[in-house]
């Protein structure tokens, strides 16, 4: 089959590999589309070295065209369809989006649930073979079916969907709050939506870029901004949420907290990066600043929010390339241009 490869720091080229072959507990899928995002640029940045070579692609959808022995089998993997995940034995035919995640599930953490901080870690795509390819193996417990009138390739955009509801999670959001959100890319763009989802009041959006405010305009946002010092609000935000990264964001983000309100450090910042803050104000106006990684029992919540249509795929889909131009898309996503980007194998 053809897969993209990072073969090294810096070094990623589109070629044939084998074939994948689902183990016992596996299936193939077919992919139809495959999301790329920052963390694919730190994986080819060589800033998990020990992996590579490695295919990436860890948003992903796709058609199930191999099952493994003790798939749908009976076994508690299989289940008899009420439902939930370890019922819905994804069968050959089946549309699916995939949760990357690959949890050991013996570890300290795994047996508090908390899946992320897994001292085994492992995920599709990031250290094992990925979805930048015509087909990839992945454990069928991981799939979540997809109903009828679903274009597959779009819920590639289940899992970046599955880390913002983690992030509402950690949020612990109320009804009639203020949202200010820093950053309207892909991931600005979908805590927005889900900020007007859960009930807010008002969803302020800032981004240095004003081409890139357009998006949460048409979203529907209150306000569009590239600073937030043009809001009006004396009281400040309930809820700021950084999806940047970027220092200067974060560092005005939280002088924007209102009493009592919550800051989400959602945006990726660099290891070395730090940010100042006013610890008197953390205190006196009783500031929660908290964070979050990545998804956490929020996958199949994410797909139920897809199916309803809680995010617009053509809104956040910029780009639709295909594999073959998968250099060129990386470089579209280091640009910074355009939202998310698919290749489409
Ligand atoms: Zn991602
Ligand atoms: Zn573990």
């Amino acid at each position: 089959m053809r897969a993209a490869v990072i073969t090294g720091p810096g070094e990623v080229e589109v070629t044939t590999v084998d074939d994948p072959v689902p183990g016992p507990r596996e299936v193939v899928v077919a992919v139809s589309g495959c999301g790329i995002c920052g963390t694919d640029l730190h994986i080819l940045d060589g800033e998990f070295a020990p992996a590579l070579p490695i295919v990436p692609g860890h948003e992903f959808a796709g058609e199930v065209v191999a099952v493994g022995s003790e798939v749908g089998s009976g076994d508690p993997a299989g289940g008899s369809g009420s439902g939930g995940r370890r019922g819905l034995r994804p069968a050959v035919g089946d549309q699916v989006a995939v949760d990357p995640s690959l949890p050991c599930g013996d570890c300290h953490y795994c047996r508090r649930g908390r899946f992320t901080f897994c001292e085994r870690w492992n995920a599709v795509g990031v250290s094992v073979a990925g979805a930048a390819a015509e087909y990839v193996a992945v454990p069928a417990a991981n799939c979540v079916r997809l109903p009828e009138g679903i274009r597959t390739a779009d819920a590639a955009l289940v899992e970046p969907l599955s880390c913002a509801v983690r992030g509402y999670d950690v949020l612990r959001s109320s009804l009639a709050e203020h949202y200010l959100v820093y950053g309207a890319g892909t991931m600005g763009l979908i805590m927005t939506a889900l900020a007007m989802r859960a009930g807010a009041v008002s969803v302020d959006v800032v981004d240095v870029n004003p081409a890139r405010l357009e998006a949460a305009r048409v979203l529907g946002c209150t306000g569009a901004v590239t600073d937030a010092a043009q809001l009006d609000r004396p009281r400040g935000w309930d809820a700021v949420i950084d999806c940047t990264g970027v220092v200067e964001a974060i560092e005005d983000g939280i002088t924007r907290v209102g009493k009592g309100g919550t800051f989400l450090q959602f945006g990726v910042a660099g290891e070395g990066a730090t940010a100042r803050f006013s610890p008197h104000r953390v205190y006196s106006h009783e500031i929660t600043i908290v964070g979050s990684l990545a998804v956490l029992h929020s996958f199949d919540r994410a797909a139920e929010l897809f199916v309803a249509g809680v995010v617009d795929p053509d809104l956040l889909i910029s780009d639709r390339l295909p594999l073959a131009e998968y250099p060129a898309a990386v470089q579209r996503v280091r640009a910074g241009v355009g939202r998310k980007v698919q290749v489409i194998p």
